[in-house]
C-alpha cells in the first residue's frame, strides 16, 4: 500500500476503485474503513473544485458506507448490502466519466505532479433557459459572463439539442416565481445529462415548499427574485475559483512510536501533513518552526502531561485559539470534562477510529482556518480588508530596495451613490464585485488588491513604476466602464476614477496612500473616469 496522497482525479478514482475490489474479494474490516476514507477523499476534491453534483453522489456513497461500518464483527457485508454500495459506486463512477473529467489521450507513463487537472477540469461554458418575459436580463446576464470570459449557449425549455460540452452552471430564468411541470420535466432532464454542473434557479418565491421542490427536482442554487442578477454572477465567479488551498499540518505530541505511526498513516491517507514529536517540552519550538493547524495532544506524557502542556500555550496570545485535540486512554468521564476546561477543544479516545480521527482534525482545522481567512478578507469581494491591506503595504514597501520600483493606486467608483439610489443595494454591491473581479482577473499573483472602503480599493503593484502602473488602470479603467452589469431591468454601466503614487517618490506606506488618495481627488476633480498621478 502507498502513503502517498494522490494527486489527480485519475488517481484518486483508482484508488477508489481498487479499495472497493479488495474489500469486496477479502470482506475485511480495515478494508472497509480504507475504503470509506477513499470516498471521503475524493468527496472533498470534488468540492475543492466545486463541482457540487459530484460532490452529492460521493456524500451519498459516503453516508451509506458509515451506516454499514459497524465493526469487526459485522463483516464481510451482506451481499444484499455489497450490491447496494456496488450500484451506488458504478453511478458515481459513471457520473464521473461522462463529466469528461478523464482527458483523453493522457499517457500513462507521466507521474502526476501537484495540481495537475485544475485548468483542464473546469468547464467555461453556461446554458441558459429563460422566458421570453426575461429577455432584457438574460442578455444583460449573458454578455456580463461572456465579458468574464464564459461561453453563453441558450437552450429551449424543452431540453432537446443540448450541446455536447458539458457545462459549469446552468441558469433556469423562468417567467413566473412558481415553477410549472413543463419546467420540472426540464429540470429533471439537464440535471441527468450533467450530474456535475451546477443548476440555478433564478426568481424562486422565499418560501420553503417551492425550494424544497426545486432542490428535488435537481437545482442546486435557488435565487430569491430581488436579488437574482446580482448574485448570479458572483456565483459562477466563485465556482470557477478553485480553492487550492495550502496543505492542512498538525502537531503530533505523543509519547508513543505505536501511536504516532498509527495517526500519521491514518492523517497521511487524508492528504494531512504531520510532524510528531515525543517531548514535550519541545512544543513551543515545534510549534514555532512548523507552524500547524492544529495540535493532537497525548494525555500521558514524560515530564508534563498533555493538560500541562495545554494550558501553558492558552496563556499564549499567538495559540490561544489554535485547536488542540487530546488523544488518550483516559475513559474517566471527570477527567475529560476537567481536560476541556483547561482549554482543549475535543478529546478522542484510544484506540481511535480512524474515520473519526480523521473527521474531526479535519472539520476543526477547516473552522480554524476559517475564522483566520474571515478576519483578513472582505465578505464581499474576498480582497484582503482595510487592516489586512494596509499591513500588507508595509511588508512590500518594507521589502522594496531603495532604487527599486512599486506603485500605489487608489480607485474610487464614480457616482455610486446614485447606483445604489437608482438600482438598490445589491446592484451596488455587484457593481463592487464585479470591479473586483476585474482586479483580480487583470493583476499578477504578487500585487496587492484591497477592498480600502466601500466603493474604494486600493492595489500596489511592485517592480511596476508610475508609466507602466498608468497604463495597466488606463486599460482596467477602459474595460470597466464597458462592462455590463445586470439589473432586473437590464444592464447598468459604470466608471472610476484613480489616482496612482510611487515609491521611491514617497516612501512610506502611509505617505505613499496618501499621496495616491490625493491623486484620486484630483481625477474626481477634473471630471472622473479617469486616472491622475500624485505630482
Ligand atoms: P464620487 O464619484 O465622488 O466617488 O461619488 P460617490 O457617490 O461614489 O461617493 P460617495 O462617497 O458620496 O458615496 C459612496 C456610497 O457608497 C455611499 C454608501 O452608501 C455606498 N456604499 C458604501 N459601501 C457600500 C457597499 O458595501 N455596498 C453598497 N451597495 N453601497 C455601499
Ligand atoms: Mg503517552
Ligand atoms: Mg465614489
Ligand atoms: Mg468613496
Amino acid at each position: 500500500m502507498t502513503l502517498l496522497p494522490p494527486n489527480s482525479t485519475e488517481d484518486r478514482l483508482y484508488v477508489l476503485r481498487t479499495r472497493w475490489e479488495r474489500y469486496v474479494a477479502e470482506g475485511r474490516f480495515e478494508q472497509f474503513i480504507e475504503f470509506t476514507v477513499a470516498v471521503n477523499t475524493l468527496a472533498e476534491f470534488f468540492n475543492r473544485l466545486r463541482l457540487p453534483g459530484l460532490v452529492r453522489l460521493c456524500e451519498g456513497l459516503e453516508n451509506a458506507a458509515l451506516a454499514k461500518l459497524g465493526d469487526i464483527s459485522t463483516h464481510p457485508l451482506k451481499q444484499q448490502d455489497i450490491v447496494a454500495l456496488q450500484r451506488q459506486m458504478d453511478t458515481l463512477l459513471g457520473s464521473v466519466a461522462s463529466s469528461r473529467l478523464i482527458p483523453a489521450e493522457r499517457r500513462t507513463d507521466e507521474p502526476s505532479t501537484g495540481t495537475p487537472d485544475i485548468d483542464w477540469i473546469k468547464p467555461r461554458s453556461v446554458w441558459m433557459i429563460s422566458a421570453p418575459e426575461k429577455r432584457g436580463m438574460a442578455d444583460a446576464l449573458k454578455r456580463q459572463l461572456q465579458f468574464f470570459g464564459f461561453r453563453i449557449f441558450e437552450i429551449d425549455w424543452g431540453g432537446q439539442h443540448l450541446p455536447e460540452d458539458k457545462p459549469l452552471a446552468v441558469l433556469f430564468i423562468p417567467a413566473h416565481a412558481s415553477a410549472e411541470p413543463a419546467e420540472f420535466d426540464c429540470i429533471a432532464t439537464i440535471r441527468m445529462s450533467c450530474p456535475a454542473s451546477q443548476l440555478f434557479y433564478l426568481g424562486v418565491q422565499a418560501a420553503i415548499e417551492p425550494i424544497v421542490a426545486l432542490m428535488r427536482a435537481g437545482i442546486d442554487v435557488t435565487i430569491p427574485a430581488e436579488d437574482q442578477a446580482s448574485m448570479v454572477l458572483n456565483c459562477i465567479l466563485d465556482l470557477v475559483q478553485t480553492h487550492e488551498q495550502e496543505q492542512y499540518r498538525v502537531l503530533v505530541v505523543e509519547d508513543s512510536r505505536v501511536a504516532v505511526a498509527l495517526i500519521q498513516r491514518t492523517l497521511a491517507e487524508h492528504d494531512i501533513d504531520t510532524e510528531a514529536i515525543s517531548d514535550p517540552g519541545k512544543l513551543l519550538d515545534a510549534l514555532e518552526s512548523y507552524r500547524p493547524d492544529l495540535v493532537l495532544m497525548d494525555m500521558y506524557m514524560p515530564r508534563f502531561n498533555g493538560v500541562e502542556a495545554t494550558r501553558v500555550l492558552r496563556q499564549m496570545a499567538a495559540y490561544n485559539s489554535l485547536p488542540i485535540v487530546y488523544l488518550s486512554g483516559e475513559s474517566d468521564v471527570g477527567m475529560q470534562v476537567e481536560a476541556l476546561r483547561l482549554g482543549g477543544d475535543q478529546f478522542l479516545i484510544k484506540p481511535f477510529n480512524p474515520v473519526l480521527l480523521a473527521a474531526v482534525v479535519k472539520t476543526r482545522i477547516e473552522r480554524f482556518r476559517e475564522t483566520r481567512r474571515s478576519t483578513r478578507l472582505d465578505g464581499l469581494t474576498g480582497l484582503l480588508n482595510h487592516t489586512a491591506a494596509k499591513s500588507r503595504l508595509q511588508a512590500m514597501v518594507g521589502k522594496t530596495e531603495p532604487h527599486g520600483a512599486l506603485t500605489v493606486a487608489m480607485i474610487d467608483i464614480d457616482h455610486f451613490k446614485s447606483i445604489n439610489d437608482t438600482y438598490g443595494h445589491p446592484v451596488g454591491d455587484q457593481v463592487i464585485r464585479g470591479l473586483a473581479w476585474l482586479l483580480k482577473g487583470r493583476l499578477r499573483s504578487i500585487d496587492l488588491i484591497g477592498r480600502y472602503g466601500g466603493e474604494e480599493f486600493i492595489i500596489a503593484l511592485p517592480e511596476v513604476n508610475l508609466q507602466q502602473a498608468r497604463s495597466v488602470i488606463e486599460r482596467i479603467r477602459e474595460d470597466f466602464s464597458a462592462l455590463p452589469h445586470a439589473h432586473p431591468g437590464g444592464a447598468l454601466y459604470a466608471t472610476f476614477s484613480a489616482g496612482v503614487a510611487c515609491y521611491p517618490m514617497v516612501d512610506t506606506a502611509a505617505g505613499l496612500t496618501e499621496a495616491a488618495d490625493g491623486a484620486l481627488l484630483q481625477a474626481k476633480r477634473l471630471g472622473r473616469n479617469r486616472v491622475e498621478s500624485a505630482r
